[in-house]
């Protein structure tokens, strides 16, 4: 049987902002379920992740999708990481949003991630000129032509990768910042979409390598009259997409509010920076909600304020937020007491 090039992709522990790390293992049985792949270790002491005198950490392969890059016969594999004595490690926040989704999963929770993100060539986002800036924010968002769309080439290469791997990428667009980008995920469950996004943005990195493009997920990568990127959290549970939903998503805008700085705390890091109070955001120390307002912490989106039903848009997130907290926080204050 040929050999198949299994590449085991985990989240590290840098710090205020996990990086993913990948590393190939060359397997020769046919995987057919995740217990097929064998656990595997790194040396924690270079992913900041362990001390140099025992260093060893664990990968235990959770879920894998074909590999669009290196052909579908091999695989990519997401991992949780573990410590050598087999207890969760620190940096995996995978494990305690198992356990969430075990203890809420008759709430039958629901997530839509919007991933935004902003594409650069060297230390300029892409397309932009060597001196100066880009037109003013208007065209862009949607848009089309050379003049105002810059790195099409790879966004559509990383969707086509995508929808190869199974992944759930709902849909693309360009956004209100020239080079930013955002493509969304779901609506899932919350193992799943976190998942889904996490592979997501190692395809984008990697394919992003062929095109000499980096992306990058920070909130504000340019500062000045440019919107940030964030990762809107769509939610909803079962009892807000039935009739009378609508009460309960109000509920749950309540209890969002009463626990705005913890949510904050596992938002992403320098989301004060994008969080600003303009740019279609609320400032990151207020906390409201409202049908259709793009300026508030939380959007009923109109359609589901007309039906009566549906879900909310929690519009706090960062772009370099970790879906595994975002949707455990999510979970734990909505669907708790
Ligand atoms: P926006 O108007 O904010 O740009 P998008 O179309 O980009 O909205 O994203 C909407 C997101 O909402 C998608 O990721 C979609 O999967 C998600 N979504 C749709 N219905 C639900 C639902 N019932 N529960 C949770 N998420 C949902
Ligand atoms: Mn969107
Ligand atoms: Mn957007
Ligand atoms: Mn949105």
């Amino acid at each position: 049987m040929a050999k198949i090039k299994a590449e085991y992709v985990w989240m590290d522990g840098h710090k205020p902002t996990e990086k993913l790390r990948s590393k190939t293992k060359i397997i020769d049985k046919k995987v057919t379920t995740v217990e097929d792949l064998p656990i595997w270790g790194f040396d924690g002491s270079s992913t900041m992740q362990a001390e140099g005198n025992s260093s060893d950490c664990m990968l235990r392969p959770v879920y894998f999708i074909p590999d669009p890059v290196r052909g579908a016969d091999h695989i990519i594999v997401l991992c949780e990481v573990f410590n050598a004595d087999g207890s969760v490690h620190e940096t995996n926040t995978r494990a305690r949003l198992r356990e969430l989704t075990e203890k809420y999963k008759d709430h039958e929770p629901l997530f839509g991630i919007e991933q935004e993100y902003t594409l650069f060539r060297g230390i300029k986002p892409l397309g932009w000129p060597d001196n100066g800036f880009p037109a003013p924010q208007g065209g862009y968002y949607c848009g089309v032509g050379s003049d105002e769309v810059f790195g099409r080439p790879l966004v559509e290469a990383h969707l086509e990768a995508c929808l190869e791997a199974g992944l759930e990428v709902s849909g693309i667009n360009a956004e209100v910042m020239p080079a930013q980008w955002e493509f969304q995920v779901g609506p899932l469950g919350a193992l799943e979409v976190a998942d889904h996004t996490w592979l997501a943005r190692w395809l984008l990195y990697r394919i992003g390598e062929d095109f000499n493009i980096s992306a990058t997920l920070h909130p504000k990568p340019v500062s000045g009259d440019w919107n940030g990127a964030g990762a809107h959290c769509n939610f909803s549970t079962k009892a807000m997409r039935e009739e009378g939903g609508i009460k309960v998503i109000e509920e749950a805008c309540k209890k969002l509010g009463k626990k705005h700085s913890e949510h904050m705390a596992v938002y992403g890091a320098h989301n004060e920076e994008r969080m600003t109070g303009l740019h279609e955001t609320c400032r990151y120390d207020e906390f409201r909600y409202g049908v259709s307002d793009r300026g508030a912490s939380i959007r009923i989106p109109m359609l589901t304020a007309k039906a009566g039903k549906g879900y909310l848009e929690d519009r706090r997130p960062a772009a370099n937020m970790d879906p595994n907290l975002v949707c455990a926080k999510l979970i734990e204050t909505v669907c708790g007491d």
